[in-house]
């Protein structure tokens, strides 16, 4: 066990990113407490202030490993909760333009598929086993506070009073906030007068509509999953069908920029009819539905650049969506909000030693998750700059680097090396700089070379891996 490195730390917001930031500060403070303003379930339950949990979410490989190094047993958890078992490539069968099925490969791992409200419930029960964690339902922060009058550090919280009673103050060594949106950073610098971080925006306005279906007797046995891709600049009508804990499927089907999916069971069966294939609409024809429609609009992808800032408050750590907010459709914000806890918790371990563990600890911090943005953010990026409505800055060279995707797919067909890394990048496993290494750029070469392929027509971009 390491030396705590401070009395207190207080996590703002319970949901993935909160948890996995607990998860990474329990070695290091005598007390940590998870503050949250909803009543949290005691079982795998959706609740109000995540309402985007009623929709699919795909826990990524490098989300999967992420949360269980920072809660060993966790994967076996999920499991035995009724999390179902994905063999990476083989078990999602991937619909595409030009490939119907994409190949089908088993590329040596397994992913795990379930709610999104049983993932957090599975990994709020593993912080709930250690003895120094408290998790606070009902619990509204109001502010953070500042330490001292001159505006370079915080020291507390401000929680709603209940019924009505006054706020109450908690003090802590280190503030977490991962309440999502990140208003309580944004005004806690505003109260300081300092500069609010420069932000990068790329509109997408995805919109998505859900339902959840009992798996029927007759369904299909070479899939477990489909995902029926989006296909762009032509159609941003895609939709994702996942087995989820209780022999049920969730379907979330999307559609972006303005084209949005029916709020109800009949027109969402009429909207799969009219996705370029007919997989979907045929596997739900005889489920029963298990919910109504949930309908979810997001509008854009945003990016803080805390990491630019040239001072940033002592004793407070943004992390999660409150850093940044990625397009749902490439299933990042779980994984990274859990590699940035790692990131945190390995920051904090080599502080054990040092006379004053706190001092530039959000700028380190934020330097160091630069890494696993990135390659989500660039991946994000391009595909969502294959519709011209996109709003936002665009990438530079964005036609070519769209070409090289769409050749690098091909690829990818073909060969199961190629499939493999292009997956690992997908699932955050490897950065984006994997594809300049030399043996795969070789690869890559012979293989365009054994294939004349001189030009291929233009073919879309593609989401989940
Ligand atoms: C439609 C949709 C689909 C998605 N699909 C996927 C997917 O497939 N895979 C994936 O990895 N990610 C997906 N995401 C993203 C994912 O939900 C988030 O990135 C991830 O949950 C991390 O979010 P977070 O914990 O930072 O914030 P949130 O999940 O928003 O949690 C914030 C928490 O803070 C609490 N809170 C807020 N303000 C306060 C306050 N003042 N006081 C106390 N508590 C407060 C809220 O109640 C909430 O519990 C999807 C998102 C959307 C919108």
């Amino acid at each position: 066990m390491p030396p705590f490195l401070g009395k207190h730390a207080i996590v703002v917001g319970a949901g993935m990113a909160g948890l996995a930031a607990a998860g990474a500060l329990v070695d290091y403070f005598e007390r940590v407490t998870v503050l949250d303003r909803d009543g949290l379930p005691s079982d795998a339950a959706p609740r109000a202030g995540t309402p985007q949990a009623r929709h699919v979410h795909v826990l990524l490989a490098g989300g999967q490993r992420a949360f269980e190094s920072l809660f060993p047993g966790f994967t076996a958890e999920l499991v035995k909760a009724g999390a179902v078992p994905m063999r990476m490539a083989l078990d999602v069968r991937s619909e595409m333009a030009g490939y119907d099925p994409f190949p089908q490969r088993d590329l040596g791992w397994d992913n795990y598929s379930m709610s999104r409200p049983l993932a957090e419930y599975v990994v709020r029960k593993e912080l709930a086993k250690r003895a120094n964690v408290e998790l606070r339902e009902n619990s509204h922060v109001n502010a953070i506070v500042a330490a001292g009058t001159n505006g370079t550090a915080v020291g507390a919280i401000r929680l709603a009073g209940r019924h009505g009673g006054e706020d109450e103050i908690l003090s802590a060594d280190l503030i977490v906030d991962a309440s999502g949106r990140g208003a309580l950073t944004l005004a806690t610098l505003q109260s300081m007068a300092g500069p609010a971080p420069a932000e990068t925006r790329i509109g997408v306005d995805f919109a998505y509509s859900t339902a959840i279906f009992s798996i029927p007797d007759d369904a299909p046995g070479d899939w477990k999953g489909v995902f029926t891709f989006p296909n762009p600049p032509a159609s941003g009508r895609g939709a994702l069908l996942m087995p989820i804990e209780g022999e049920r499927w969730i379907l979330s089907l999307g559609g972006a920029h303005g084209d949005v999916p029916p709020g109800d069971l009949d027109g969402l069966r009429a909207f799969a009819g009219e996705l370029r294939t007919a997989t979907i609409a045929r596997a739900i024809k005889g489920a029963k539905p298990a919910t109504e429609v949930a309908r979810f609009v997001f509008r854009e992808s945003v990016r803080r650049h805390f990491e630019r800032m040239a001072s940033f408050p002592r004793g407070l750590i943004p992390l999660g969506d409150a850093v940044c907010r990625f397009n749902p459709i490439y299933g990042q914000g779980m994984s990274v909000a859990a590699q940035e806890a790692c990131i945190l918790r390995d920051i904090l371990a080599t502080r054990a030693a040092a006379p004053d563990p706190f001092e530039g600890l959000p700028q380190a911090f934020f330097a160091a998750i630069q890494e696993v943005i990135d390659t989500p953010w660039a991946t994000a990026a391009v595909a969502d700059f294959a519709y011209p409505q996109t709003r936002g800055e665009r990438p530079p060279d964005i036609e070519n680097t769209l070409k090289l995707a769409v050749a690098l797919n091909d690829l990818a067909a073909r060969d199961a090396d190629i499939h493999k890394l292009t997956v690992e990048v997908r699932q955050l496993l490897k950065p984006r700089s994997a594809y300049r290494d030399p043996a795969f750029v070789a690869r890559v070469q012979t293989l365009m070379a054994q294939a004349q392929m001189a030009t291929t027509a233009p073919r879309p971009m593609h989401g989940h891996g």
